[in-house]
C-alpha cells in the first residue's frame, strides 16, 4: 500500500508525525510519502517541529507560502498535482482545516484519489473564518471522516455524511503530546525567561479577526498590558501578529515578555506550568483541556466545543472589558476538567488500523 502524508504549517506537524510512526510499526512495508507544501518555512515555524516530532524530511517540497488565500490554495493546487500524479497513493492523509488541507485534497479528489481526513468535523458555524471553509469543503470531498470527538461525528452526520464514512478516532495531537512529556518536562524554557510554575499567563494571538483589525489588536493588548501588572505573561508572538504590532505601533507593557515563536517543548512547558493561557489558537483550546490548564479563547465560538463541555476552555468575546472579567473569574474559580474519551495517546493506532484495513476503494 502507498499512503501520502500532506503538511503545511504549524498546526499539522504534530499531527502527522504519530500518523507516521503509527503506519510505519504497524506495516513497515507500506510506503509513505510526506508532502510539505511550504505554507511555514522558516526555522521557527517549522524545522524546528521536524527535528523535535522527528518527522522524516519531506520526500517532496512544494515552496509555496505567502500571498492571499486564493493565490495561496490555486499555487498548492498546481505544484501538488503532479506529485500526486507521479505517486498515485492509495490513501491522501491530510490534516486540519489549512489551505494545504483543502487544496491538497481538492486536487485529490479529482484525480480519484481516496482522501482521510484527520480532524474531520469540526465546526465553528463561523463562515468569516477562513478555517471553516477549509473543514466544509475537505470534508465535503473525503472518502474517510477521522473525528476527533463525537461532535465530530455529529456535525457530520447532520450534514448528510454516510455513517460508515465516518470514525471517531480521538486527538491525534495529544499522542504528540503524552510521547514529548518526558521532553518538555526536561525543558529549562521556565528558569531562561525567569517564570516560577503556577505563576505567569501565556498568551498567544494570531487569527485575522483579532489581529488583523488594528483597534481589536489594541483592545486586547490593553487587556493584556493590565494583566501583567499582576502576573508576568509571556507572549510567544506569530510572525503575522508580530508584523501588525509593529505596523501599527502597539505597545507592550514591561510586564511581558514577547518572545518569537517557540519549539514544541518550550511551549508545552510553558503551557503545562502556566496559571492561565489566553490564545485564539484552535490546539491550544485541546491541549490545555488534557493539561487541565485554565484556557480562555479570545473568540465568539469554537469548532471544538467539547473543550468547553468536559475540559478547562472558556470562550471569552474579544474586547478589553471582556477579557478582564473573565480573567478575574478564572483567576477566582478555574474550570474542573474532564479529560474527553479517546484523548490517550492512542489516536495515531486506530488512524493507522483503519486507512491499512481497507482496500481503498472501499473506505
Ligand atoms: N505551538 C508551538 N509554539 C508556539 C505556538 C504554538 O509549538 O510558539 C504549537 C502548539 O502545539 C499549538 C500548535 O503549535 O497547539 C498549533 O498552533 P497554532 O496556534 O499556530 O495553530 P492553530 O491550532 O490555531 O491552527
Amino acid at each position: 500500500m502507498k499512503i501520502l502524508s500532506v503538511v503545511g504549517a504549524r498546526p499539522n506537524f504534530m499531527k502527522i508525525a504519530p500518523i507516521m510512526r503509527a503506519i510505519q510499526a504497524a506495516s513497515p512495508e507500506t510506503q509513505q510519502t510526506l508532502v510539505h507544501t511550504g505554507q511555514h518555512f522558516d526555522e521557527k515555524m517549522s524545522d524546528v517541529f521536524f527535528r523535535e516530532l522527528e518527522l522524516p524530511k519531506p520526500d517532496e517540497h512544494l515552496g509555496v507560502s505567502g500571498g492571499s488565500h486564493a493565490v495561496q490554495t490555486a499555487r498548492i493546487m498546481l505544484e501538488f498535482e503532479p506529485i500526486l500524479e507521479k505517486h498515485r497513493p492509495d490513501w491522501l492523509v491530510v490534516v486540519g482545516d489549512v489551505n494545504s488541507t483543502v487544496a491538497c485534497s481538492l486536487v485529490a479528489s479529482k484525480i480519484g484519489i481516496p482522501i482521510a481526513h484527520v480532524e474531520a468535523g469540526l465546526r465553528s458555524r463561523d463562515n468569516t473564518m477562513p478555517e471553516e471553509i477549509n473543514r466544509k469543503i475537505t470534508d465535503a470531498i473525503s472518502d474517510l471522516l477521522l473525528t476527533p470527538s463525537p461532535d465530530g461525528d455529529a456535525n457530520l452526520i447532520a450534514e448528510g455524511v454516510d455513517r460508515d464514512r465516518i470514525v471517531c478516532v480521538g486527538n491525534v495531537m495529544i499522542d504528540s503530546l503524552i510521547r514529548a512529556l518526558p521532553k518538555i518536562e526536561a525543558s529549562k524554557i521556565l528558569s531562561e525567561l525567569e517564570l516560577t510554575a503556577g505563576n505567569y499567563v501565556l498568551a498567544t494571538l494570531h487569527r485575522p479577526s483579532n489581529v488583523d483589525d488594528p483597534q481589536m489588536l489594541a483592545q486586547l493588548i490593553k487587556a493584556l498590558n493590565q494583566i501583567s501588572a499582576s502576573l508576568p505573561i509571556v507572549f510567544p508572538v506569530h510572525p503575522r501578529t508580530r508584523a501588525r504590532l509593529e505596523a501599527e505601533n502597539i505597545e507592550l507593557a514591561d510586564g511581558i515578555k514577547m518572545v518569537d515563536p517557540l519549539g514544541y517543548f518550550d511551549f508545552m512547558a510553558l503551557m503545562r506550568s502556566a496559571k492561565v493561557v489566553m490564545t485564539d489558537s484552535g490546539g491550544v483550546q485541546e491541549e490545555t483541556t488534557y493539561l487541565g490548564v485554565t484556557c480562555l479563547t479570545v473568540r465568539p465560538n469554537t469548532e471544538r466545543p467539547i473543550t468547553i463541555d468536559e475540559g478547562t476552555n472558556r470562550l471569552v468575546q474579544p474586547g478589553t472589558e471582556t477579557l478582564l472579567e473573565a480573567w478575574k473569574e478564572v483567576e477566582a474559580n478555574p474550570p474542573q476538567r474532564r479529560c474527553p474519551e479517546l484523548w490517550d495517546g492512542k489516536a495515531a493506532e486506530r488512524i493507522a488500523a483503519r486507512l491499512l484495513q481497507t482496500s481503498s476503494d472501499t473506505p
